[in-house]
């Protein structure tokens, strides 16, 4: 987790103190997910800042540390879907810009593990609220990415290579069409 949170800032998919991450693993037969905590940059992020929570919210280490306010999308997620272990949620400048704009993304050929030919919207929700949690776990029912309409991008995968990796895509592909765009603009 301190890798890939570093990794994702040093790429710039995290700035400031936005974007959150998690894994989920067994212990002793129950389910636990590690997450990053609030109001703290994934810069330089180590192993105490981690926090460990159950299913239900309840925080089993951590000291004085804050789960991320997201923390509900995270458990709403791993509980809508049992095949993944591992979220990445960043407002990753370009893609974000997308968002914003409430312009689509589209799968680039060669952005291996991205699979819809559009990247799915989810509506506007606060951050943080339940109905967030709610439109982000459905949003993430059949897909692995989504991106949430004037926020961010949020990925999953079987662990936090797949994961950061598949926002590194959104990111990256978001780049190439925001060229293209230009380009073609300057053409007419
Ligand atoms: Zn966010």
């Amino acid at each position: 987790m301190i890798q890939i949170s570093s990794y994702l800032y040093e790429k710039g998919l995290v700035p400031g103190k936005s974007g959150n991450i998690s894994i989920r693993y067994k212990k002793d037969e129950y389910e636990r997910i590690a997450v990053t905590p609030s109001r703290l940059s994934l810069k330089s992020l180590v192993e105490k800042d981690i926090v460990i929570v159950d299913m239900d919210e309840n925080k089993i280490y951590g000291d004085n540390k804050t789960p991320t306010s997201e923390l509900l999308m995270h458990l709403k997620i791993y509980k809508a879907r049992k095949d993944i272990n591992a979220i990445v949620h960043t407002h990753s400048p370009i893609a974000t810009g997308f968002a914003f704009a409430g312009e689509k993304i589209e799968r680039i050929e060669g952005f291996g593990p991205i699979k819809d030919q559009f990247i799915p919207y989810v509506d506007y929700y606060d951050p943080g609220s339940v109905e967030l949690a709610e439109a982000v776990s459905k949003g993430l029912e059949k897909t692995d990415v989504v991106i949430l309409k004037e926020h961010g991008i949020v990925s999953i995968g079987k662990n936090l290579d797949e994961a950061s990796l598949l926002s590194e895509f959104i990111e990256e592909s978001a780049k190439t069409q925001f060229v293209k765009k230009v380009l073609m603009a300057n053409r007419l």
